[in-house]
């Protein structure tokens, strides 16, 4: 078996993982500040860190991951505020919608999804180990963590941490900042603003205190991977190394890994800039599920990934290869018997998938494993060399590839559906078409022009592009 490396943001470097709980991996992921819908940018950071973990778990890893939610930032105070709503209403809805996109994105759930408003007296307790040991002062109301005191700060980013100016405070949760230095544990209650009453004042949580906390509170001192996308590495990263290991004393987090960006137009996708999708706009204009996640994951993660209406195209249309080539496999008459070299191939396949994901996630690799595969056995069953008793095998190494890919079965429709969203066409499932397809050569034998002309305008009112080839064979694909 190919041992998992993984590269790791800390030492710049592919390392071994090698859990501190034998057998089980303990994940911690930055979540969505739900304060609006997600976008496809940050679909692309949690489908990376949905591959980690079905990857690990097909290795036979117990995976404990716990995903925070970000409900409590200025954002969403002002924007509940001007709504006249709580920050939980306010908040709800678009964890809904996020649970929503995950479960249509096919993302399984992390062990854990929590609050950050569930946790307020966990950080409070945090921020008071923090003080006993003298690495904070109070100003104004509210609390802020003096990096002074802790010498390692910027081993993760790398930052000049002497260059940076000092006294500049940061009194919000936006982290474009470049001249951060002290940042805020805990904030004093504005006028009119929401705020929790607790043993270190009146106030609020800051932004980076809710991940040391909840993450050390469900995974120990010690974390094995910690996910985010990269623009969590500073200050959001180096201040959770800089409260928990300041706290504690011990290592925060074995193997930091961060995701390159989604970009658009040569711009990192974001709420900002206003140069984003959620997933609810691409479906609006006929883009399927599987399309959305064959991109995301396609891209290994370290890579940045450019968003373009051709890259959607060919998503899908790699989907759709897939899906067809399941078909065939299951509906094919094939000959008796069984060919040794098949299941070579198929073994093969296997091995070079999973030493693509261990390699770092590399899903070019993982997929040019699947679609190499797809293309020999396509190959072997037009030259009749791929049996019956082929089948089997075939079947289940495809759906070990499924356990990750999570794309082969067709439930586009049901998942839009799902969303109250009706898709475009009615849509003919594989199986079917293939059935209208022999019916339409049965018909043109008996030269009953009229039923074959007719299945072919059905075939094509449903979106389905069916071509006869010269060799008197049907190819056929969606539109
Ligand atoms: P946020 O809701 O802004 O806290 O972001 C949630 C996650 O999405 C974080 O891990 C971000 O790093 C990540 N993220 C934000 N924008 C992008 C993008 N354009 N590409 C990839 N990941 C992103
Ligand atoms: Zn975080």
């Amino acid at each position: 078996m190919n041992e998992i490396r993984l590269h790791n943001t800390m030492t710049n470097r592919l390392e071994v993982l090698e859990p501190v709980h034998k057998g089980e991996v303990r994940i911690y992921t930055c979540g969505p500040t739900v304060y609006d819908f997600a976008h496809i940018g940050n679909f692309r950071t949690f489908v990376f860190q949905d591959v980690l973990r079905r990857f690990l778990r097909s290795r036979g890893l117990r995976v404990m991951q716990v995903m925070n939610l970000t409900d409590v930032d200025d954002r969403i105070i002002a924007n509940a505020a001007a709504a006249g709503v709580s920050i939980r209403d306010y908040t709800e809805k678009y964890i809904e919608a996020f649970l929503a996109d995950m479960n249509t994105l096919h993302l399984e759930m992390p062990e854990e999804v929590v609050r950050a408003t569930d946790h307020i007296p966990d950080m409070v307790s945090l921020i008071e180990r923090l003080q006993a040991k003298g690495m904070t002062y109070a100003s104004d109301g509210s609390i802020y963590y003096r990096i002074a005191k802790f010498p390692a700060y910027g081993k993760l980013s790398k930052i000049d941490v002497a260059g940076m100016k000092s006294g500049v405070r940061v009194d919000t949760d936006r982290y474009e900042k470049d001249d951060v230095r002290d940042f805020a544990l805990w904030k004093a209650p504005k006028p009119g603003e929401h705020f929790w009453k607790t043993e270190i004042g009146p106030g609020r949580p800051g932004w980076h205190i809710e991940c040391s906390a909840m993450a050390m509170k469900y995974l120990g001192d010690t974390i094995d991977i910690h996910t985010g996308g990269v623009d969590l590495t500073f200050p959001h990263h180096e201040n959770e190394i800089a409260q928990s290991e300041g706290a504690t004393g011990h290592t925060f987090v074995r193997m930091w890994l961060h995701a390159e960006h989604l970009i658009i137009e040569g711009e990192k996708m974001s709420k900002s800039l206003g140069n984003f999708f959620t997933l609810r706009d691409l479906f609006a204009k006929g883009q399927k599920p599987s399309t959305i996640r064959f991109l995301l994951l396609s891209v290994p993660y370290r890579r940045q990934l450019n968003f373009t209406a051709d890259s959607l195209k060919q998503a899908e249309n790699s989907v759709e290869r897939l899906r067809n080539f399941m078909v065939r496999v299951k509906t094919e008459q094939f000959p008796a018997g069984s060919n040794p070299e098949m299941g070579k191939r198929v073994e093969k396949a296997e091995n070079d998938f999973d030493a693509g994901l261990a390699d770092d996630l590399n899903t070019a690799v993982a997929l040019a494993a699947v679609f190499d595969l797809v293309r020999d056995v396509n190959t072997a069953m037009d030259r009749r060399e791929f049996r019956q008793q082929d089948a089997p095998r075939l079947v289940a190494t495809m759906e070990k590839f499924d356990a990750i890919l999570a794309m082969l079965v067709d439930d586009d429709a049901e998942k839009l559906r799902n969303l109250g969203i009706a898709p475009e066409k009615p849509r003919l499932e594989a199986a079917e078409v293939e059935a209208l397809i022999e019916e339409r050569n049965a018909a043109k034998k008996r030269r009953d022009f009229k039923r074959s002309d007719q299945i072919r305008q059905q075939l094509t009112d449903s979106g389905i592009i069916v071509e006869d080839t010269k060799d008197g064979s049907v190819r056929w694909k969606y539109k």
